[in-house]
């Protein structure tokens, strides 16, 4: 959804998250009361579709929307590799 900014003319300006088709010309200011104008701004698009923007956003919604894990880790032991080399010629090493 858009964010729509509007300036108020007792406080500072405001921000609103709305649909296309509810965003009004005048919004009561969530401070004091009174009527705000909404601002025209440019969009936001440069950052949309790259890496960075995906990050953030998945960092935003990792806050409301934390993502569930199902199933359990793998455990320690098979992520250990093993201490032996099976390479041939690494037998004709000498041992400690
Ligand atoms: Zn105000």
């Amino acid at each position: 959804m858009p964010i729509y900014e509007y300036s108020c003319p007792q406080c500072a300006a405001f921000e609103v998250i709305r649909p296309m088709e509810a965003a009004a010309d005048a919004q009561a200011c969530p401070t004091c009361g009174s009527e705000a104008r909404r601002k025209i701004s440019a969009p936001h698009l440069s950052r949309t579709g790259t890496a960075a923007f995906s990050l953030i956003d998945s960092t935003h919604r990792s806050a409301s929307e934390p993502q569930v894990v199902t199933g359990t880790l793998p455990s320690a032991n098979s992520r250990r590799t093993p201490s032996y080399s099976s390479h041939p010629l690494h037998q004709k090493l000498p041992r400690p």
